[in-house]
């Protein structure tokens, strides 16, 4: 039976309805060597974070997927705190941010150590919080993948098959993410378990079809932009056309608590996609079944493993 890992245990199909596939609760985008890094306390992220959570469940949303990896600010201890206050799912990953984002400890650590670490966190839990982690982020340079980016890879494509995980990637360009898919394969796992996040960012859209075509998901993230709406649904058309409707996510990439900043910020809701972009989407032709797998089967059946 699949499941999702979740802040909350396990989670059924049954037991869930809509999910947003890449949001953030809690993002440091300064590197690790910055003084203050990934620090707040989780009186004061609970105090920011519960009511987008609230207002997210009030639109009809049931589990988020915490897209922060380690050198962006990881912190499940902080993710556990606003899900065990609100009673609401949420899903972690294990995994690291390119460079130079990229920890000294894991420049140092070898394809083995690496491999280990990240198993370790999607069978048994992320340093001693209780959460299991539910799937791997990664992302590889705009102009391709580094040494060391290239370990980290090897290392969760090797962790990732051996629980069925799976494995999203922020890659700008499609050049770099048909690199990364290669080099997947090459170590033994499958396009199929490869999310490329933020495919919007790539203008060629043949790439989009090409990378859809060869089983991978395809993530349009920034929903909410403004001005890109009439885009995003143009071509989720397409797609849909070319018969890879259940290779689609959409999501917002929106939250979060960011630490660099006073009280962590002004945080973004996550209700633009119910409240506005799917009424258009129902407006522009497309049916309630298909809203269905876009929304509910396809994020569970992405991030969900046997
Ligand atoms: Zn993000």
């Amino acid at each position: 039976m699949a499941v999702l890992m979740t802040t909350l245990g396990p989670l059924r199909a049954d037991q869930l309805g809509m999910i947003l596939p890449h949001e953030h609760v809690f993002v440091d985008l300064r590197t690790c060597d910055k003084p203050g890094y990934a620090e707040a306390y989780a009186a004061d992220v609970i105090k920011l974070m519960a009511p987008e959570i609230e207002r997210a469940r009030a639109a009809g949303v049931t589990a988020i997927v915490e897209s922060s990896p380690v050198g962006v600010g990881r912190r499940a201890d902080l993710d556990k705190a606003v899900s065990d206050a609100t009673g609401f799912p949420i899903i972690v990953p294990t995994g690291i941010y390119r460079e130079p984002w990229v920890p000294p400890w894991a420049h140092a650590a070898d394809e083995d150590a690496l491999y280990h670490w990240m198993l370790g966190e999607l069978k048994g839990n992320i340093g001693g919080t209780g959460v299991q982690a539910g799937w791997i982020k990664l992302s590889v340079g705009d102009n391709g993948i580094t040494p060391t980016e290239a370990k980290i890879v090897r290392a969760a494509a090797r962790a990732a098959a051996a629980v069925n995980a799976v494995i999203g990637s922020h890659t700008i360009r499609g050049q770099v993410v048909r690199e990364q898919v290669d080099l997947i394969e090459r170590t033994g796992y499958s396009a199929r378990r490869f999310i490329w996040i933020h495919t919007q960012a790539e203008p060629d859209f043949a790439l989009h079809l090409e990378m859809g075509r060869r089983g991978c998901w395809i993530e349009y993230d920034n929903i909410g932009t403004p001005g890109t709406d009439d885009a995003h649904i143009q071509n989720i058309l397409r797609l849909l056309e070319a018969g890879l409707g259940d290779r689609l996510l959409l999501s917002h990439d929106r939250g979060w608590y960011d630490p660099a900043q006073p009280n962590g910020g002004v945080p973004q809701p996550y209700t633009y996609l119910s409240e506005v972009f799917l009424p258009k989407l129902r407006e522009a032709g497309v049916d309630e079944a298909t809203i269905h797998l876009l929304t509910h089967t396809n994020p569970f059946n992405a991030f969900a493993r046997e």
